[in-house]
């Protein structure tokens, strides 16, 4: 139930709301912010054992509903054009963060790449059942650009092998 998979292929529909979500603890969030029970559970451990290696991860957006989304998108297509837009930002029922599973860390944007922060999450999101969604050089398989900022809660079996085997949650899936 954690290996839903959501994308420009597969929509959620517009009144799809998780009905265990839970407010992220401040210490872990920068703005008020809701993830379903489990993945908020894995990501509070995750952000305590990086705080113990002195890295400090903030949860910037984690659920998003159908509505939030659609203003989102709109206001990107404004503001770039709708080619540029459709390859950065998810139109509404198309956006991984309606789920409740997805966390954008720190910035949303490439920036955080080069922090500790992301690389540490890069080796080691998996062990609490992260994955780093759109991976760089798998952009003709997600159909996002590289996002260091963007994980998604799967549990920590699939997270292991997607990891092991370096493929997206759509090759996991046979679903490219
Ligand atoms: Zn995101």
């Amino acid at each position: 139930m954690y290996d839903i998979l959501v994308n420009k292929k597969n929509k959620l529909n517009k009144n799809y709301k998780p009905n265990d979500l839970v407010k992220v603890s401040k210490k872990f969030s920068t703005k008020e912010c809701y993830l379903r029970k489990k993945v908020n559970k894995a990501f509070t451990r995750l952000c305590k054992n990086a705080l113990k290696s002195n890295l400090d991860l903030k949860a910037i957006s984690c659920f998003r509903s159908y509505e939030y989304q659609k203003n989102l998108y709109i206001n990107y297509i404004k503001e770039m054009g709708f080619t540029k837009a459709s390859f950065c930002s998810a139109k509404p029922g198309c956006s991984e963060h309606q789920t409740g599973l997805a966390i954008d860390i720190n910035y949303d944007n490439d920036s955080f790449d080069s922090t500790k922060e992301s690389k540490w999450l890069i080796n080691n999101a998996y062990k609490y059942g992260f994955i780093l969604r759109y991976p760089k050089g798998k952009e003709y398989i997600t159909g996002y650009k590289y996002e260091p900022w963007h994980y998604r809660y799967v549990g920590k079996r699939i997270a292991r092998i997607m990891y092991k085997k370096k493929i997206t949650l759509e090759e996991y899936l046979n679903k490219v």
